[in-house]
This record gives C-alpha cells, structure tokens and sequence, in this order.
C-alpha cells in the first residue's frame, strides 16, 4: 500500500488529558477515531490490526471445534426477566422501547440469547456437545470510560458458549478453551497471566482469568519476585512468604463454568439416554478483542511508537523511499518483496526523511527498510528491525530471504 494513498492520519500533536500511553499512541498513529468519550471508529490501520486479532481467534478457536455465529445486537428484555439479570445488569444495560412498544436493549452480553437459541433447537444429548461462538460489538452505559479502548460504551468481543450432557464433557470443553486462549494470547504477542479468578455477576464456580501487566490496569495482582508468581492473595506470597509487589492489570480475557444457571433459569432441557429432561451444562467464554489492541500496545511499545508483535502487525515492513528519484526502484522493489508474501507499507511521500522515519517508528511494523543513498551507491537496502534497533545492509535477494525468514507465515 502506498502512503500517500492511504488514510493514515498520523499526528505529532499528543492530545490532553489522554492519560494512557496506548490510547496517546493509538490515537498519534492514525488508528482511532474517538467520537465521543468511550466511543471510537476503528480507522483503516486500527481496523486491519483489529481483522489480524480477529483472525487468530477464529483460526484457534475453529481448531477447537467451535463454531462460529453472529447474534443480534438488539435483544428483548423477556430473556434478561428470566435469568434476573434485568436487574442485576440494570445499570449497565442501554434499554429503549421501540415505537412497536418492545422492550429491548442492546446487548451487553449473551448469556440469555445463546441460550434461548439452544432451548429452541437442542432437545437431546444426540445434539450435545456443541461450542458456539461470535465476535460481536457489546454495549454497557459505561459511567467511567477511561483509557481509549481499555474501558468504553461499545466494545469488540469473542465470546463462546459450550453446551454439554455432562459435567465431565463440560471439563473437556473448558480444558480446550483454556488451551484454545493461551495459543491465542501467544500469537499476539501478549505476556500474559492465567489466574483462577472469582466468578462474579456471571454466577458458576469455576472461572479463569487471563491477565496482562500494564501501568493502566483496573485489577491488582500480587507478584512474587522470589517465586517469578502473580498471585490473587494479598500479603505475603503463599508459597515462600516473601514480601510481594502489588501490580497493575489489564483483564483480557475469563473463562467461566456456568454449569445450569442459566439452562435452568430459561428452561433449557435436553432428553438425556434414560429419557430424563435435564438442564443444559454450559460454560461461558470472553476475550475482550478490542481491548486486545491497547494491551498489546501497553507492553510493546517505547518512547517512540508502538513496536508491533510481527502476527498483529498491520504491514511487515515499511518501505521508506528517500528522494523522487528513487520512487520507481521502490514501486518495483515493493512488488518483488509482495510477491513473495510480505505485506508493505511504501512511503513515497513528498516528505522529509525526518518525518518518514518518525512516522515509521511510530506505526510500528517490524522492519523498516530504507532505499536511499546506500542503494545508489551500492544496490543495498538499509533494513531497521524495530524492535531491537538492529541494523542491516542486504541486497535484494538477501532482503527477499529476510523477510520470508522473520516474517514466518503461519496458515
Ligand atoms: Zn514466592
């Protein structure tokens, strides 16, 4: 893709009372728009990040036997009356009654819908197990947004519903979620925490926490620097009783055993092979997708832009191209290099290097690679890995070799 085409509005400007540095880079390189407070587009490079996130949690979560669905965002208040969460949620919940006089709101979560689906086409253990799941936008009258996307209105979320006869199916189901979630926070790059947790407004009793350490996190843990352990407890830490480090933490994801709260509060029965109507076991599971964006950004970045982990990055690399003179050997380079799969952001622009580079560093794609003077003179590529700051000087063959190397694409 070619920048000066592009829509990538990048800023210098670092906008007030933004006290988050993932939410001052996010919005510096052009990836949000906020509307209002706790409201944000997704910008054309915001957007392409989110698909890449998106896609690594449909690839291991289809390889989980889940299946993928999209619920309504607007749901009738009957279900929520059942399951008492009309109440519960009350606050939180965007409620409107339409001009049909319709009690509705829009979604903060999908608990009672999922299950209103099974109850009307689940009716035996013929038909269980079965994990469904969807990456939808949940609203909540959020009274505090703070933090760019880490606390908002409107937000992106997985969330998936397994569906059992037994408790021992339950398990296998919540084992492979777990599994399912540590492959995923690995593949984006994210330094995670897995904590059992405690199960909240969800009800159940067997939840998992997924966690990540940032300076702007809402939840504490307690880190043992003897042990290398976060744990739940105050005070000392429980397995050698050194003095722990209270540590801030973004909550990215939780995984739940719902077991029949809900199956039994909406009635939804399936025969099981004595011929008896029991409730459904259901367990239930989140990961705030959105929120995944400024978590990543929260512990990869420096003092100059965000650094991309190479899975979620929006380009592999950008192309810098210093000087008019050198725009048609960048075109053809950038071609060569796509047709070997990297994906390149060309900046051709009419600008100083000075602000290329700035504008490089800040939108943080694994490598930049410079065509100026260097190859003039010498036919070599100046390539910058971002990360590391490390430098090298390659050929064009060397560079194809490179980037099909670090760039490791996976399936
Ligand atoms: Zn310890």
């Amino acid at each position: 893709m070619l920048f000066s085409k592009s829509f990538i509005p990048t800023t210098r400007e670092i906008p007030k009372d933004i006290e988050a540095k993932s939410h001052i880079l996010a919005l510096r390189s052009g990836l949000l728009y906020m509307a209002s407070a706790g409201i944000y587009s997704y910008l054309p490079l915001g957007y392409r990040i989110l698909k890449r996130i998106e896609n690594i949690i449909r690839k291991h979560m289809d390889a989980a036997g889940a299946q993928e669905l999209f619920m309504s965002a607007l749901q009738p208040m009957e279900i929520w009356q059942k399951t008492g969460r009309d109440k519960t949620l009350a606050e939180v919940m965007i409620r409107f009654r339409d001009r049909r006089g319709r009690d509705l709101c829009l979604g903060p979560t999908h608990e009672e819908m999922i299950t209103e689906i099974v109850k009307k086409n689940v009716f035996s253990y013929k038909q269980l197990p079965v994990i469904l799941y969807q990456i939808q936008t949940k609203f909540r009258d959020e009274p505090r947004p703070r933090f760019g996307l880490l606390r908002t209105c409107e937000f992106i979320m997985k969330d998936a519903y397994s569906f059992d006869a037994t408790e021992a199916g339950l398990e296998e189901n919540y084992q492979k979620m777990l599994i399912a979630y540590q492959n995923i926070f690995t593949e984006c790059g994210l330094k995670f925490v897995t904590t059992e947790a405690d199960s909240g407004a969800m009800g159940g009793n067997v939840s998992h926490e997924f966690l990540v350490e940032a300076a702007v996190g809402e939840d504490i843990l307690y880190y043992c620097p003897q042990c290398k352990k976060y744990n739940k407890a105050e005070g000392k830490c429980p397995a050698c009783g050194k003095v722990t480090e209270t540590k801030t933490m973004i909550e990215i994801g939780h995984i739940f055993k719902l077991g029949t709260k809900y199956s039994s509060a909406q009635e939804a029965l399936f025969l099981d092979q004595t011929g008896a109507r029991n409730p459904v076991i259901m367990g239930c599971y989140g990961i705030g997708v959105s929120r995944l964006l400024p978590a990543i950004i929260e512990t990869n970045s420096d003092d100059k832009g965000i650094i991309w982990p190479k899975e979620v990055a929006p380009f592999d690399a950008t192309l810098v191209v210093l000087g008019a003179a050198l725009v048609s050997e960048g075109l053809a380079l950038s071609q060569e290099l796509e047709k070997s799969g990297a994906s390149l952001l060309v900046d051709e622009r009419n600008e100083s290097a000075g602000v290329k580079f700035n504008d490089a560093l800040l939108l943080g794609n694994p490598f930049t690679l410079i065509l100026g003077k260097n190859y003039l003179s010498s036919k070599k590529i100046d390539v910058e890995i971002r990360r590391s700051g490390e430098k090298l000087s390659l050929t064009r063959e060397e560079l194809i070799n490179f980037l099909i190397a670090s760039t490791d694409k996976r399936g």
